[in-house]
């Protein structure tokens, strides 16, 4: 299998050459399609996996296939939520790299550091916002980050979210973005509170797992 089979656009295939990904890993061949159909998604996978890629890549893709001609400051488009600062600053340093020919950008938003540089990046506009929980409640009850254009919305590591007591946060994030939306659900298990949580927000969504 390659990247070119799996449709994926010549500025990603360009980046991802770059970054030496030389074939796609099962995650990444099972999700790709999947995402890139505009369906919702279950992936039960462990990091290592080459799971962020899996939905980075189709993310990326189409958000650049939806590309206004005339580039305005960029509306919210794609929103990740993830557990920890170390995992956010991860996955926007690979959307950056697998990104870098698309003209997209992206920003990274957590907690336990000033707001001030998170704030001055989100003014600037921004394609796709990595964001922990807590931080990212925190900006919209300050009226700084608007979740109103959002058509993609990824929850990575559910499980550790829902573990680390973010319930609560992720579901009143969840309740400012768009109910028109793809989302793509990721998680190391299947637990009884897990499929709960991915009941309430996918739509017939694909089960992945590796
Ligand atoms: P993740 O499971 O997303 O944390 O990714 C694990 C590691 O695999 C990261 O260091 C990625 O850069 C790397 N990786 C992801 N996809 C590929 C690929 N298709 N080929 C080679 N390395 C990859």
């Amino acid at each position: 299998m390659s990247f070119e089979k799996l449709k994926v656009i010549e500025p990603i295939l360009k980046a991802l050459k770059n970054e030496g990904y030389t074939q796609p890993t099962p995650i990444q061949e099972q999700s790709i399609p999947v995402i890139l159909q505009r369906k919702d998604l279950f992936g039960c996978a462990q990091t290592g996996t080459g799971k962020t890629a899996a939905f980075a890549i189709p993310v990326l893709q189409l958000l650049h296939e939806q590309q206004q001609p005339v580039k305005q400051k960029p509306a919210i488009k794609a929103l990740v939520l993830t557990p920890t600062r170390e995992l956010a600053i991860q996955i926007q340093e690979s959307f950056e790299a697998y990104g870098k020919f698309t003209g997209l950008n992206q920003v990274v938003i957590f907690g336990g550091v000033s707001q001030v540089a998170q704030v001055n990046a989100l003014r600037r506009g921004v394609d796709i916002l990595v964001a922990t929980p807590g931080r990212l409640l925190d900006l919209i009850n300050q009226r700084i980050v608007n979740l109103s254009d959002i058509r993609l919305l990824v929850l990575d590591e559910a499980d550790r979210m829902l573990d680390m007591g973010f319930v609560h946060d992720v579901q009143k994030i969840i309740a400012r973005v768009p109910k028109q939306r793809q989302t793509l659900f990721f998680s190391a298990t299947m637990a009884p509170a897990i499929r709960k949580l991915a009941d309430t927000l996918l739509i017939n969504p694909v089960k992945v797992e590796v």
